[in-house]
């Protein structure tokens, strides 16, 4: 529903090296001065304070947010009905890992089955909104699926380039949406190289992970709907399966926005970036075993959404871990598999590998002190686990 006829606070897009301003009026990619990822500023002086008491009147999908997301004109919005996912207390598996309580917030339930539907929303509303002919996004899966659908809905034609070993189903969804697919050998950092290629043929919008400021600004609405669902108290800590990295620095994003705008406590949680050991570039830095993870190289993983091996905003996904004090860990391929089955086991979520990622971490950050058993601990699901299980060797 498109109830709200707000405008968006939205009024430069900021080099995230050295903060040189870009005209948010005109469709950028990186920024001119560093190639960098741009980021979205707002101003709210003008209707300061910005209140959050107008939320329970707008759209019940990430939409509400409108003031805060990019879109100047709401009929250019694109929505499928995405966010405002549940946000529940697990009943099982807390009790047998020994803590008092866990969050989980179910992004499986969004359109094309995650939260990749937030990022891409925006993302393709903009396009509308400058109207963009066609799309293209390297992709380790999900983003394909998301970006073709919301291509679909809007009129855009979109090319989907993906590595061949991904599974069958994240291929067939982008083809029923009507969707390009261009499959290639290697993980997503091959697939970026001839996305590169093909977009400088066609001109097509890049909507690549940080090579736009706008997918980051539809997958900052995690952050706004778990503060609204906890009543404004943020939790202790929040897992995170970090593969690009948009979601983690979303959700500080979108923290930071809502401290400035007075929504909440300067109370920010603890983030923690869980990896695939089979790809874990950010493990790698934050262990100091390599300065960057640009010669990084990675295998592909179960949880492809976590085969990102050189992640383009590694310097922001960095800073986040850095201020939030935060830490990263990686999960072997065997503890993916056993704790899917877990979840689905006891507590009848079939959670996708990289939300099953998040369990797998308790027991080793307990152990370590990096966690305690009464905090409030959030386990953020980024999808479903129905495209994967292809790939499971599943005995029935
Ligand atoms: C893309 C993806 C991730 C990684 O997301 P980033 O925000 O880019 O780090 C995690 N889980 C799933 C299911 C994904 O599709
Ligand atoms: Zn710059």
């Amino acid at each position: 529903m498109r109830t709200i006829e707000t405008l968006s606070l939205l009024s430069s897009l900021e080099c995230s090296n050295c903060g040189q301003y870009h005209d948010p009026h005109k469709l950028h990619q990186t920024s001119v001065c560093c190639n960098a990822p741009l980021v979205a500023a707002y101003d709210s002086s003008d209707v300061f304070p910005l209140s959050k008491e107008v939320l329970p009147a707008h759209s019940d999908n990430m939409w509400r947010y409108l003031e805060m997301l990019p879109v100047f004109d709401v009929n250019n919005i694109v929505t499928l009905g995405e966010g405002m996912t549940p946000l529940q207390t697990l009943y099982r598996i807390p009790q047998m890992l020994g803590f008092d309580r866990l969050y989980w917030k179910d992004e499986s339930l969004n359109p094309t089955g995650s939260f990749k539907a937030r990022g891409l929303s925006a993302a393709i509303s903009k396009a509308k909104e400058f109207g963009v002919e066609s799309c293209i996004v390297p992709t380790a899966g999900n983003a394909g699926g998301a970006m073709a659908a919301y291509c679909a809905a809007a009129g855009i034609d979109a090319v989907v380039v993906m590595p061949r070993h991904t599974p069958k189903i994240f291929k067939e969804e982008c083809w029923m949406y009507g969707a390009e697919v261009i499959l290639v050998d290697g993980l997503i950092n091959d697939c970026a190289a001839v996305a590169a290629k093909i977009r400088e043929e066609r001109g097509s919008f890049d909507v690549s992970t940080f090579k736009e400021p706008y997918r980051l600004e539809g997958k900052k609405t995690m952050g706004y709907e778990i503060a609204e669902q906890l009543h404004w108290n943020l939790p202790d800590v929040i897992l995170y399966p970090t593969g690009g990295g948009t979601g983690l620095i979303g959700l500080w994003k979108a923290f930071q926005e809502m401290l400035a705008l007075g929504w909440i406590p300067d109370k920010m949680p603890r983030l923690i970036a869980v990896q695939a050991a089979n790809c874990q570039p950010i493990v790698a830095s934050w262990q100091g075993i390599q300065p960057n993870a640009k010669k990084y190289n990675g295998q592909p993983s179960i949880a492809n959404g976590l085969a990102v091996p050189r992640p383009f905003a590694e310097p922001l996904i960095m800073d986040v871990l850095k201020q939030s004090h935060g830490h990263s860990l990686a999960i072997t391929e065997d503890d993916l598999k056993k704790y899917m089955q877990l979840l689905a086991r006891k507590e009848g979520m079939l959670a996708a590998p990289e939300g099953a990622a998040l369990v797998a971490a308790l027991p080793k950050l307990l152990e370590e002190g990096l966690i305690l058993h009464d905090e409030n601990i959030l386990l953020l699901n980024t999808g479903s686990g129905y495209k994967y299980l292809e790939n499971l060797q599943i005995p029935v």
